[in-house]
């Protein structure tokens, strides 16, 4: 069960039928206003940390509902089929596979990174009082997700 390595972070989602565990703390978080999360998470917005596909092992996908929305953008969201609360979300394939985690299914919340940003903000279902960027639409929100995510 859960172990307590500090090496590691470890996650579920609310029921625990989905579980997962990382390499190494996520290098990206950040918050989407847009409406895909809306729906997927039924909050107002979505905060997901980021992490490469061979940095994470997960536990309980048999168990996931995979919710397709529209394209783009090109996102396959899991939910778990217990609980019905989102597991995670994955975009590209092979080496370039990244994998977004809620973060508030992490266990060490310490270990997360800050949020750093907040993407398709022009969806908002309330305003935000923080200093970070606020990026609006699809082009300018898909540029600042992708900068985050490659450090730059
Ligand atoms: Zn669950
Ligand atoms: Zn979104």
């Amino acid at each position: 069960m859960a172990q307590n390595d500090h090496s590691h972070l470890h996650g579920s989602c609310s029921c625990g039928t989905f579980s997962f565990k990382t390499r190494k703390a996520p290098a990206a978080r950040f918050v989407c206003h847009c409406l895909f999360c809306q729906d997927f998470t039924g909050e107002a917005f979505s905060d997901v940390s980021v992490l490469m596909g061979y940095q994470i092992e997960m536990k309980g996908t048999a168990d996931l509902i995979h919710k397709k929305y529209r394209l783009p953008p090109n996102l396959n969201r899991a939910l778990c089929a217990k609980c019905g609360k989102p597991a995670m979300e994955t975009m590209g394939a092979g080496p370039l596979k990244l994998v977004f985690v809620p973060s508030k299914s992490f266990v060490e919340q310490k270990m997360l990174p800050p949020v750093r940003l907040h993407v398709f903000y022009n969806r908002r279902v309330a305003d935000v009082a923080d200093d970070l960027p606020k990026y609006s639409h699809y082009w300018p929100s898909q540029f600042a997700i992708t900068k985050t995510i490659m450090g730059f």
